[in-house]
């Protein structure tokens, strides 16, 4: 049997289920289907930090995710044998992604939205009229445009004939008890000590379970030469005293945000890591979150026009705050993880200010530009000083 709806969108993660929320806040008439292929609660392989800023979308919708979460209130960075803490009360929180992805499909469910879940998709035509859905359960669905918030290795990227992705990064992490050395449990730590590493790794406190645990991983850019993240954390865990074999390791692709790659196709938009996030810290359920607060309005005009060429996607994105920051990341992770690597480190622990500015980014505290031209006018003199050392 064939069904016809307004929207369909691929995918019940953080991307799926905030674009569901913010095209339904801007109109609530748009009818739309969340397609999604496990059954929740569904675990997502992830360490579950998310910025305060992601938040504050979800809260001009009203929407409150009640789950189990640990409160943070500073970021420790390890830099070069050195630790860098910048406190930002309220600044984030960790969740379990099994938990909240489930909350933020319920609170979309209890607005009218039809999540579907256990509802693979199978095979997708776009023409000309609309788009054709198929499904694992042998559905039909007609629509007339389709989001594609499918992850990492999406269906609709493929089907759509998108460019295949270049900036990709492998994650391997594990929950263990808390060690000695571990900082206070309102912080979560990256640690990018190894020099050699192509990524970092990271101490987030977690709960699981009712029980306070910390999630540590390694993020390895697998764009920038081969790694092993296994074997990353296996080091990471002996240095603290734990055995590797210990513990179940959880591993998982991610997808960076490349400037000037089509995210948009007619009748066709890309959110979330579909589209691409951070690959300088591989952060991505904000701006997940924030993909789905710009598509909400953009998709409820693009309805009332009958427009869906979406043409100017990519472009909006790019203006937004959202791709301001893919962009600054994407430019830092060049610089960092480049050959100057070593200097950039000593600079950094000299002018925490750009690292203060990142944190107040994360928690979703207005940027001031003027604070942005000053720190980023401080950084550059002192790497101008650090590239005149006669040992770089
Ligand atoms: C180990 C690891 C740790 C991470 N830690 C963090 C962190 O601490 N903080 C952070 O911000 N980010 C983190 N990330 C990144 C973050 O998990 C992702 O960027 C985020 O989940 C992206 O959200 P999304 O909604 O775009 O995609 P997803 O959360 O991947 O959701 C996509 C959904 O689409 C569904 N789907 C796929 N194919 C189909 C299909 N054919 N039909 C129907 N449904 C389909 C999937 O089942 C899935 O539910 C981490 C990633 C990894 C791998």
């Amino acid at each position: 049997m064939t069904r016809s709806v307004d929207l369909v969108i691929v995918g019940g993660g953080p991307a799926g289920i905030s674009t569901a929320l913010h095209v339904h806040a801007a109109n609530p008439r748009i009818s739309i289907v969340v397609l999604e292929r496990e059954t929740y609660p569904r675990e997502k392989i992830c360490a579950g930090g998310i910025g305060a800023r992601a938040f504050r979308w979800l809260d001009k919708l009203g929407v409150e995710v009640d789950v189990p979460m640990v409160k943070l209130d500073a970021i420790a960075l390890r830099l070069g044998g050195k630790t860098i803490t910048t406190r930002s009360p309220g600044l984030g929180v960790v969740v379990r992604r099994i938990e909240f992805d489930h909350a933020l499909a319920n609170q979309a469910r209890a607005r009218g939205i039809e999540v579907r879940d256990g509802c693979g998709v199978e095979t997708i035509a776009i023409g000309d009229e609309g788009v054709r859905v198929t499904t694992a359960t042998g559905e039909e669905l007609r629509a007339k445009a389709i989001v594609g918030a499918d992850g990492v290795s999406g269906i609709v990227r493929k089907q759509a004939s998108f460019a295949p992705p270049v900036l990709r990064a492998q994650v391997v992490e594990l929950d263990t008890e808390g060690v000695a050395q571990d900082e206070p449990r309102d912080t979560v730590v990256f640690d990018f000590d190894s020099q050699d590493l192509n990524g970092y790794a990271w101490d987030f406190p977690t709960i699981v379970g009712g029980k306070p645990m910390v999630c540590r991983g390694a993020y390895v850019i697998r764009t920038l030469g081969p790694d092993d993240a296994r074997a990353r954390i296996g080091a990471y865990l002996r240095a603290r005293g734990l055995d590797p074999m210990s513990y179940r390791h959880k591993q998982y692709a991610e997808r960076g945000w490349e400037p000037g790659a089509e995210i948009a196709a007619p009748r066709v938009l890309l959110v979330g890591e579909a589209a691409g996030i951070d690959i300088a810290t591989g952060e991505g359920i904000g701006q997940a979150i924030e993909y789905g607060a710009v598509a909400g309005p953009y998709l409820a005009k693009a309805f009332e026009r009958d427009a869906f060429r979406f043409s100017d996607w990519t472009e909006v994105v790019r203006r937004h705050h959202l791709g301001f920051q893919l962009r600054i990341r994407h430019a830092c992770y060049r610089w960092f993880y480049g050959p100057k690597r070593a200097a950039v480190e000593r600079v950094m622990a000299q002018v925490p200010s750009m690292f203060q500015i990142a944190v107040q980014d994360f928690a979703g505290l207005p940027l001031s530009k003027l604070a942005l031209v000053r720190g980023a006018g401080q950084f550059l003199r002192a790497y101008a000083r650090e590239k005149m050392r006669p040992d770089d």
